[in-house]
């Protein structure tokens, strides 16, 4: 048996001909630079969100360096996150003349550690952490009530990189209860990439800028367009972070689907729990799964708050580049997310020197994703599993 990590043909069959007649639709209009598809997308996205705003750029990297161009973030300032990130996460704090700094992750769910985000900010006496990036990394929120408490008694705002959560939802804690809010919509901006592995996915690149703030949100579609207003008069510099029309119609014709989609990954999620709860491993210490840090006990029916939507579904593993190894001669395909922590990577020269983040850098020698996309079968699920079994025994 053949399981790919990620099977985006198996998604097209049912939507190929709605995906051709949106594209046609944009062609046949000659509206190729911005107009109604992608304003229509903004509109469908910031509902979905529960934001008054969204704005479309070409990236969810492009949302992220927009976001800290519109904070005015640039050399002497400091911007702190998680090092356990894709790349992007950190470039563009370093694309704007900006140093990251770096709060360690909590094992458990991978996310940026909130006591490490506290100490971080105490000892920040001249005030340079001007913005604080976390990331909801594979598709769970990062500790959102910790990190607005902090960010509101430190006067820093808070930019989320929501790119592997778009829809998940997190319990705000409120008078009475919790509400819940979904990804991109606590902080100041929440910032989403529609690459088409993501649960959002176009047929191309894409991103965009959630804001319940009007004046950011203004600022952001004003940056997108080299910061020109009126058209020829530039008030400030920005660059073309323009989303394509295209996309836009792609994305709305898949839109209406993501929440069955999220919830199919939940199921997968739980059957891969189950199977490796039987097959013994998980006692046995060879491998860990994933947590749902939000609801432990609460399940997955169709009703349960989208807490995790399982952008990835990740192991802790036991011998991991062997076992990858095993995977890929039974081809089932794998993914490392991420084997180096960005404290590491070699761009970061000086700055990184001397960083010590032990979670991180621990999760980076064990970390191991399954494919979890919607139209996994269970036959494939339990496929997967018995060949772990194996490379165990
Ligand atoms: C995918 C991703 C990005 C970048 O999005 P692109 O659309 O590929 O530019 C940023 N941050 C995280 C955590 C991501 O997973």
């Amino acid at each position: 048996m053949n399981v790919p990590l990620l099977d985006l043909k198996a998604q097209l069959d049912s939507l190929e001909s709605d995906l051709l007649a949106a594209v046609t639709r944009v062609v046949k209009s000659t509206r190729y630079i911005q107009g109604p598809e992608v304003e229509a997308l903004e509109a469908e996205i910031a509902a979905y969100c529960g934001t008054t705003r969204a704005v479309g750029v070409t990236s969810g990297t492009d949302a992220l360096l927009a976001c800290l161009m519109a904070l005015g973030i640039g050399p002497g300032d400091r911007v702190l996150t998680t090092p356990f990130s894709f790349f992007a996460t950190m470039g563009v704090i370093l694309r704007v003349g900006a140093v990251p700094v770096f709060a360690d992750i909590e094992p458990k769910s991978f996310n940026i550690d909130i006591a490490s985000v506290e100490e971080l900010l105490a000892d920040d006496q001249q005030r340079t952490i001007k913005a604080i990036i976390p990331v909801h990394l594979y598709g769970q929120c990062a500790d959102m009530a910790g990190i607005m408490r902090l960010a509101a008694q430190y006067g820093v705002p808070v930019i989320e990189d929501a790119a592997q959560a778009i829809g998940a939802e997190y319990p705000m804690p409120v008078e009475g209860g919790v509400q819940y809010m979904r990804a991109g919509s606590m902080g100041l901006a929440g910032c989403f990439s529609f690459f088409p592995s993501k649960n959002l996915g176009g047929i191309g690149d894409g991103g965009m800028v959630v804001s319940q703030d009007s004046d950011f949100a203004d600022m952001v579609a004003l940056l997108r367009n080299h910061g020109a207003q009126p058209k020829y008069y530039h008030r400030m510099v920005g660059g073309n972070f323009r989303l394509d029309p295209i996309q836009a119609a792609a994305l709305r014709v898949k839109l209406p689907h993501l929440d069955q989609w999220h919830r199919l990954r939940r199921r997968n999620a739980s059957r891969y729990n189950e199977f490796f709860a039987a097959s013994g491993l998980v006692e046995a210490g060879k491998v860990a799964t994933p947590q749902q840090v939000y609801e432990e006990g609460v399940g997955n029916g169709a009703s349960s708050p989208l807490t995790h939507i399982y952008n990835q579904y990740v192991l802790r593993a036991d011998k991991r580049d062997q076992l990858v190894a095993w995977l890929g001669e039974n081809s089932i395909g794998c993914e490392i997310y991420y084997p180096v922590p960005l404290h590491r990577q070699e761009c970061l020269g000086e700055l990184g020197r001397g960083v010590s983040c032990p979670e991180a850098e621990a999760a980076a020698e064990r970390t191991l994703a399954l494919p979890i996309y919607p139209e996994l079968t269970e036959e494939m699920q339990r496929y997967v599993v018995e060949k772990i079994v194996q490379f165990y025994r």
